[in-house]
């Protein structure tokens, strides 16, 4: 080629640069690892006809080399691969690269936003950031001669020869004025080459190892390579010990714990995959962070937002995935129905369950240390994926009041003799919290009863599923009924009182408790020792307000007023005492007259207060004011007492 050969590039839209570089703006900076993934590429692909034996030649330690200069605002990027012929430059660069990015833009012009941020323009991608491009290049091929091919911006370029010595592929990239401001600076390149670049499988250099030297840094002889060619996924999990998995870990998160487990991942077939996760400690769901897995392309960082490849759950690991068979330049909707990433997601959720259920059987001592920490991702999984739902069922641990865990089966042998109800239900008694709920869970165990702590976030979503789970269960909390209720095993006769005695008892009680609360009173025989009166919550009720406080979207329950069910023990003495007070009363025939009668007996008796205040109190609800007053009565009680 002699003379200067120019020609025209085939895409249909005249203008194509200005519109690309305005549409991609916010991501332009993924020009540098377009350009370096097809240096790479043209590396591999010698490295392959050295492998095949088609190239015979020496082909020297194959690299990809990056240089900034300051002043000219140039970026250039070199490889020494397998280079280009001027026919394979028309081909592959005047007819495909700029083609189907014509195509692309053509198809996507609507709808770029739906684009995900991150797909792969190629070489068109380097007119995102400059005035012009030149493409000097010489094919590994006998007899090849260098080309030189350039194009300022506009569908026109120019080829013609090259003064281009050694085989491979250099491309300069003239930067426009304002993306010089933006990446003519080392900072800022190195900074980007380690984000997309920092484990791609070909040593890319980026000038020289610093050295500290007479007051300041300078240039020392050997290549600064940015990148880890061989990083630990892509090493066989054999030769691979704890230590490594954890200096890998911190090596990608600096700022972060130790993990508490991890899974390697590395498939061939039906798809390809490979990748580690890591199981961050996890303690509750706000304080986590997602978008910590990193995916990457044949080595290549592609993006950290993985949530429509892996199921949601499963954001909440850390890690590595890489996988060239996930498409990269569609749209995040479309990926999700993807079948490819379908069947990775898949893979990758019981390969997560799998792990877990290793751990379970042959580290049940660890799974127990860590499940504190572990048990919100489990649940959540459990909650949000069926299959791995399904199989948690297998490994997922329950720990009851008293630090002790079980496997649900464990525990369904553990209470089927004691905890079966009349209608042949297992009952599964829970406490939420150890110290507010610490009078009910004691009378449950003094009756001979275990009690489980579900104290996670999650735990009033996970009832529900274990119930539907469990064949014939129910979950019951222990401060949701008198605990001679919480497992009835046979009918019970109730005191049998007149429609005005059951009236009045309500009455009587609503007086004093605290008003903020609504009550349903009714009487019952618990036995002489137990407690008076007894405040509890119905379970249903409780559980609807509470999943409708976690965005259950059942506001309908949200919105109702706490409600509380007041049981009086007709057999214990002391209310007995209080009825007996109560049917002594002269009280008039008309209802409003008798209820303002009956509250102003309530009020006035320091009997009806006490039972009431104790019975708050064993619930945590006697505060302020309240409470204030109960210890100043007592306090003035036990000291006349004691004086007499
Ligand atoms: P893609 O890499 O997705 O095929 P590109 O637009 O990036 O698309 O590149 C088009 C083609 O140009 C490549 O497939 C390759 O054949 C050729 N090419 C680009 N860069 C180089 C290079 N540095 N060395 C050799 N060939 C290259």
């Amino acid at each position: 080629m002699a003379k200067a050969n120019k020609g025209k590039i085939g895409v249909s839209t005249e203008n194509i640069f200005p519109v690309i570089k305005q549409f991609l703006y916010s991501d332009h900076e993924i020009f540098l690892r377009e350009l370096v993934a097809n240096a790479v590429d043209a590396d591999q692909k010698l490295k392959a006809l050295v492998a095949s034996g088609e190239f015979t030649a020496e082909a020297g330690e194959l690299k990809v080399s990056i240089e900034l200069d300051e002043k000219k605002k140039t970026l250039s990027i070199t490889d020494n691969g397998i280079g280009m012929t001027a026919e394979e430059v028309d081909q592959f660069i005047n007819q495909i690269a700029f083609s189907s990015a014509g195509e692309f833009l053509e198809k996507y012009k609507d709808k770029i936003d739906s684009i995900i941020g991150h797909f792969g323009l190629g070489f068109y991608s380097a007119f995102m950031v400059s005035k012009k491009v030149t493409i000097d290049t010489l094919s590994w091929k006998d007899g090849a001669k260098a080309v030189k091919w350039s194009c300022d911006g506009s569908p026109e370029y120019e080829m013609s020869d090259s003064k281009k010595a050694e085989r491979g592929t250099t491309v300069t990239l003239y930067l426009d004025d304002e993306s010089a401001e933006e990446f003519g600076n080392k900072g800022k390149i190195r900074q980007l080459l380690e984000k997309y670049c920092r484990f791609m499988p070909v040593p890319v250099i980026f000038g020289k190892k610093q050295e500290w030297k007479d007051g300041k840094y300078v240039d020392t002889d050997a290549d600064d390579v940015i990148n880890d060619v061989e990083p630990l996924w892509t090493r066989q999990p054999a030769d691979l010990k704890d230590e490594d998995y954890l200096k890998f870990y911190k090596a990608l998160y600096p700022m972060q714990e130790d993990p508490m487990f991890w899974i390697h991942l590395n498939v061939d077939f039906p798809f390809h995959l490979t990748g580690i996760l890591y199981f961050p400690k996890i303690k509750e769901r706000m304080a986590i962070d997602k978008n910590k897995i990193q995916l990457f392309c044949n080595q290549m960082f592609v993006t950290d937002h993985v949530d429509n490849i892996v199921p949601d759950f499963l954001t909440l690991l850390h890690g590595v995935l890489d996988s060239p068979d996930i498409p990269l330049n569609v749209s995040r909707s479309y990926l999700q129905s993807d079948a490819a990433v379908k069947k990775i997601s898949g893979y990758i959720t019981k390969k997560v369950a799998d792990r877990l259920e290793e751990i379970f059987k042959e580290n049940r001592a660890d799974l127990e240390g860590k499940w504190d920490n572990i048990k919100l991702f489990i649940e959540y999984g459990m909650l949000s994926d069926e299959k791995f739902g399904e199989r948690a069922m297998n490994f997922a641990l329950l720990k009851n009041t008293e630090d002790k865990f079980f496997s649900i089966d464990e525990y369904k042998q553990k209470i089927v003799n004691n905890q079966t109800d009349k209608d042949k239900k297992l009952v599964f008694l829970y406490a939420t919290d150890k110290q507010e709920q610490y009078s009910y869970i004691k009378a449950a165990t003094d009756k001979g009863y275990d009690v489980l702590l579900l104290d996670c976030e999650l735990d009033s979503h996970i009832v529900n599923f274990y119930e539907t789970k469990i064949k014939d269960s129910r979950f019951a909390r222990v401060d949701s009924d008198a605990v001679e209720r919480l497992i009835p095993k046979e009918e019970r006769t109730k005191p049998e009182l007149s429609e005005e005695d059951k009236t009045d008892l309500g009455d009587l009680f609503k007086a004093v408790l605290p008003s903020e609360y609504e009550y349903v009173v009714e009487a019952d025989n618990l036995g002489a020792d137990a407690a008076p009166i007894l405040l509890t919550r119905n379970e249903f009720m409780r559980r609807y307000r509470e999943m409708s406080a976690l965005g259950g979207g059942m506001n309908f329950y949200g919105s109702l007023p706490e409600s509380y069910n007041i049981t009086v023990n007709m057999e214990n003495p002391l209310a007995a005492k209080i009825f007996a007070e109560k049917k002594a009363l002269a009280l008039p025939e008309d209802k409003e007259a008798r209820k303002g009668a009956v509250q102003e007996f309530a009020k006035g008796s320091d009997l009806v207060k006490l039972v009431t205040d104790l019975a708050l109190l064993g619930s945590g609800l006697l505060k302020g004011e309240a409470l204030s007053d109960f210890l100043g009565r007592c306090g003035k009680a036990f000291g006349d007492a004691y004086l007499k």
